[in-house]
């Protein structure tokens, strides 16, 4: 079973204790600090999490498990950082937390997981403290389905006072209302500037790297480390950019072999490309309004992107920026992957070289399906 997904690595001294589990590392707004706080230490609902991908939710779980575990947690801060709970949620295991994902080469998490994993253990007594915290992702719109979500329904209404339970969403609206009414919601929103720079500065990011993956996270906190940590991004994003400023020229065939097969080929970086499409044209939708060309995200290529915007017939980078955001949208709820993204080219094209649109490129939602 994969761990919760940490992308921040803390730098750490053995004999401290770990203040990368406490509360303390959460870099968010106190409101939103405070809920946390309260749902985990005061409240004992199911909690349901829920945000966009790299808003930071299993990064927040991790430290809310952590505090519910810990053997003398803090009203303030959560987890201690060195109790025998503590230390070995450090060493990566822990008997206490039971941790539902798909397995590594499926995307959704098989029914009979649930039953065995959640409902088979519910009555075993704590091992090591006095809870046990189930967190189980229902991320994307099959990740739990309706039958796990079912299976679930009993153990989250009915469970002993040791059980806990967070839910991982990026889409609460998608899981069954039942699931929603036996829980708790807290949205984990996007954060300010400073507070994704804390992040990067914390997690030994305060080069240069930072300054491009602090204005492409977008309020992401996963994003930002994403992005600060590899090495590729700059790359990727030129690459990306390659594409996207020969769309205008591009003839349909373009669209549909080059352009789709570069898609193909960066499939697993979808997200990240799809974002650095939209800061294309969000950049060209800034410069039309006179902003400072330092001000953009890609501060570095606006020539270019001057130029893309004074081309003739006029671009449209506004239908094009939400023709990109309607295509996120349809591929994180399983559209088919080369019609949607074949579509969003053509759309592109058709919107930044002044083509005209020939055929429906804004549907209904259903259509995507
Ligand atoms: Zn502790």
């Amino acid at each position: 079973m994969p761990g919760l997904k940490d992308q921040a690595q803390y730098i750490q001294d053995p004999e401290q204790p770990d203040r990368s589990l406490s509360f303390h590392a959460i870099a968010c707004s106190g409101e939103l600090k405070e809920q946390l706080i309260h749902s985990v230490l005061e409240n004992k609902t199911p909690l349901l999490l829920a945000g966009e991908e790299g808003a930071g939710k299993h990064f927040i779980a991790r430290r809310l498990a952590a505090a519910i575990l810990c053997h003398q947690p803090d009203r303030s801060g959560g987890a201690c950082g060195y109790c025998a709970s503590c230390r070995m949620l450090r060493s990566g295991s822990h008997l206490d937390l039971i941790e539902i994902a798909p397995p590594d080469d499926k995307s959704s998490i098989p029914v009979a997981s649930v039953r065995s994993q959640v409902a088979g253990t519910l009555q075993i007594y704590p091992q090591l403290g006095r809870n046990r915290v189930y967190v189980i992702e229902a991320l994307k719109v099959d990740t739990l389905n309706e039958q796990g979500q079912n299976a679930l329904l009993k153990p989250l209404e009915e469970h002993p006072g040791f059980v806990r339970f967070i839910i991982l969403t990026e889409d609460a609206d998608r899981l069954l209302s039942t699931i929603r009414s036996r829980s708790r919601m807290i949205r984990i929103s996007r954060r300010s500037p400073d507070e994704i720079r804390q992040i990067l500065e914390e997690t030994g990011h305060g080069d240069q790297t930072a300054g491009l993956a602090l204005r492409y996270a977008d309020g992401l906190p996963g994003q930002a480390l994403a992005m600060a940590q590899d090495a590729n991004f700059r790359l990727l994003r030129d690459k990306a950019f390659n594409l996207f400023s020969r769309l205008p020229q591009s003839t349909r065939t373009d669209c549909l072999t080059g352009g789709l097969a570069f898609f193909k080929q960066e499939r697993k970086e979808l997200t990240v490309l799809l974002r650095v499409f939209e800061s294309f044209l969000r950049d060209m939708l800034l410069l039309q309004n006179d902003m400072d060309p330092a001000s953009l995200v890609n501060a570095d290529l606006a020539d270019d992107l001057d130029g893309m915007r004074h081309q003739e017939p006029a671009p449209n980078p506004a239908k094009a920026a939400e023709l990109v955001r309607q295509t996120a949208g349809a591929l994180s709820s399983n559209a088919n992957f080369d019609h949607t993204v074949a579509r969003m080219l053509l759309g592109l094209r058709a919107f930044l070289g002044g083509h005209p649109v020939t055929e429906q490129i804004f549907r209904s939602k259903e259509s995507f399906y």
